[in-house]
């Protein structure tokens, strides 16, 4: 196979050909590298590319290979790392002028299981500023662009990390979903994207943004790649100390179980209004598919929806208020030159370091953090979690899996909502429940919209159901075909 289309295939196919020595693990990540220099510019994937480690680890995959030795799963597959995620000795910025110069002094829980496993990383994913928005117009370092469309967002916060591995510019990535940020690019990009169960992963060496709902999760051309890199990177942690205290299981071990009998809870109130032609039809196939393949499809409804949004943006940047106060000029990346006392360093560090929607936020959750407004917004909304989490509780007496769209509607156009924060937040009030209740979502893309843009839907399953959630979404893609190397054909 010529290598610029195994560049486009699953990590299981580049596999086959880097164990058959069809091609070398250096050749593949050369050829990644290629793929970047061609198409970077258009796109904007990368905040910095990290060429020495990738090529230092895919010399050893080759070595291991020469030896006959075992190989871990993902070894050797190129990878995009989230610049909000610590590897040690290269640049962590999250997308902020703040930390624009940081150079990680360690490596995250999830960065020394990639490299446990030899797996090469390409460079850190450019992302929407501390992974705050939807369409990574929000980076302090450049807008990314869609892979489908170059007018079109690719989806955020981890738009970087989705338009890598749609461009071509890695096989698989890491992203970390606080609110839809994996699931979102993924739908935007034609991607499978997952959110474990919070705790799953653990968050050590994760630039945090709000603790309670941060997990970091998988991107891949496939459902199985998306196991795969599950597989490495989950598992308790000492380090963090919400990390679930289990063993995880093997996440590709009931990919293929049979449907029959499962059930599968389509949610009222995200199928019915202010869904785009294409996406409703798109859901309605769906439904058809799943009947076909002997799952039972049942109506969930869900009333409490209507409140999320307003619920995650009192708890997110409530959160979000306090992470970012260590940020301050004194122990981290940026300090504002100009100023005549402490208080004034602190000051202009923060004004100038930070970003408008970053400032946006830090002022909403310090203002509902505050006395006198903390019972009417926080403690209200904390409220309003533990009823969404318990409508989930009861949506999963009855079904295995929920389905509905990731999103009403497919990639817009950049700069189309950039002036209006509301609208942008409107984007997320598929995916946001799920963080609220800590359990496990993915998207799954499913067809083309009109307009040649791809049309993601997401699947939901109750706290450490992640093998019914990849199960039920392997027999769709099985069913669906989507054809992830679109994009890849009408870049140069
Ligand atoms: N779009 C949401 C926000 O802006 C979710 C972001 C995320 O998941 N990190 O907060």
């Amino acid at each position: 196979m010529d290598i610029r289309e195994l560049i486009s295939k699953t990590s299981s196919e580049q596999r086959k050909a880097l164990l058959n020595k069809e091609v070398s693990a250096v050749e593949l990540v050369e050829a990644v590298y290629n793929q970047v220099d061609a198409v970077e510019e258009q796109i904007g994937a990368y905040n910095s590319l990290t060429r020495e480690y990738a090529i230092e680890t895919a010399k050893k995959v080759d070595e291991k290979i020469k030896n006959g030795e075992e190989l871990a799963p993902l070894a050797g597959i190129p990878l995009a790392l989230k610049d909000n995620i610590n590897l040690k000795s290269y640049k962590t910025t999250a997308s902020s002028k703040i930390l624009a110069n940081f150079v990680s002094p360690y490596d995250a829980t999830v960065t020394q299981k990639l490299k446990a496993d030899l797996i090469p990383i390409i460079g850190k994913a450019n992302m929407d500023e501390f992974a705050m928005g939807s369409s990574n117009e929000n980076s302090a370092t450049k807008i990314v662009r869609n892979p489908w469309n170059l007018n079109k967002v690719p989806g955020g916060s981890s738009g970087g990390s989705a338009a890598a591995v749609a461009a071509g510019e890695a096989t698989i990535a890491l992203g970390s979903d606080t609110g839809g940020s994996i699931r979102l690019p993924a739908s935007y990009c034609g991607l499978v994207g997952l959110k474990p169960t919070y705790g799953r992963v653990s968050r050590y060496g994760l630039i945090a943004f709000a603790s309670s709902l941060d997990q970091i999760g998988p991107f891949g051309r496939s459902v199985e790649d998306c196991a795969l890199l599950l597989n490495t990177i989950a598992g308790h942690d000492e380090k963090d100390s919400t990390s679930l205290n289990q063993v995880a299981p093997d996440f590709t071990k009931d990919l293929r179980n049979d449907l029959k009998g499962v059930k599968i809870g389509y949610i009222k109130e995200l199928c019915s209004e202010g869904l785009t032609e294409d996406v409703a039809n798109a859901m309605n196939k769906t439904i058809e598919t799943y009947k076909s393949l002997g799952a039972e499809i049942v109506e969930i409804s869900m009333p409490l929806i209507k409140y999320s949004i307003a619920v995650y943006y009192v708890i997110a940047t409530a959160e979000a208020s306090s992470n970012l106060a260590r940020f301050d000029g004194v122990k981290y990346g940026y300090r504002a030159q100009d100023a005549e006392t402490l208080y004034e360093m602190y000051v202009k560090t923060r004004a100038q370091g930070f970003g408008d929607e970053v400032k946006r936020r830090i002022m909403l959750g310090t203002y509902a953090l505050s006395s006198g407004y903390y019972d009417a917004y926080y403690k209200k909304a904390q409220q309003l979690r533990r009823l969404v989490k318990q409508d989930f509780d009861n949506a999963f007496e009855k079904v295995d899996v929920l389905i509905s769209p990731t999103c009403p509607h497919t990639a817009f156009d950049i700069g189309s909502k950039v002036s209006d924060p509301l609208s942008m937040y409107l984007t997320d009030i598929a995916t946001i429940t799920a963080n609220l209740a800590g359990i496990p979502a993915m998207n799954i893309p499913v067809g083309l919209d009109k307009t040649g843009m791809p049309i993601g839907l997401q699947l939901q399953a109750n706290c450490l159901n992640e093998n019914k959630l990849l199960n039920v979404a392997f027999k769709l893609e099985e069913a669906v075909q989507f054809d992830y190397s679109i994009p890849l054909k009408t870049l140069v």
